[in-house]
């Protein structure tokens, strides 16, 4: 059985649109290489999406180990030219890369701030 918690549904007009561990997806299907990505369907809406959708990983034509390896030389440090070279991928790739994983870290940011915390002593100094 295929944990699905983490995944919500993308069809903005759907009561259901953005709640994860809602238990309303389905797998129907799997396609891509060696049939490795899941098409989900929202019970709710019926709307049905590929599990890489809204994240940095979708529609990306290179290997998923590719892609990650991209996205943790950037992390650390590495400029597009050289995460390039190391990883064996054009430079015009890494930054085409880097641009989607950045949004998308913003956003994720954004929803998980709002669940931290207060911090009753401020901002570290
Ligand atoms: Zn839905």
């Amino acid at each position: 059985m295929d944990d699905l918690s983490r995944f919500c549904c993308l069809n903005s007009g759907c009561p259901d649109h953005g709640q994860r561990g809602a238990g309303n997806r389905t797998v129907t299907s799997r396609y891509g290489p060696e049939k490795s990505r899941r098409m989900l369907r929202c019970r709710t809406c019926k709307a049905r999406f590929s599990e890489r959708q809204g994240t940095p990983l979708f529609d990306t034509r290179r290997p998923a180990a590719k892609a990650l390896a991209v996205f943790r030389h950037l992390a650390d440090g590495c400029g597009a030219r050289q995460t390039g070279r190391l990883v064996g991928v054009d430079k015009d790739t890494v930054v085409r890369y880097g641009l989607r994983a950045g949004g998308h870290a913003e956003n994720l940011h954004d929803e998980l701030v709002a669940f931290s915390p207060a911090d009753e002593e401020g901002p570290a100094r």
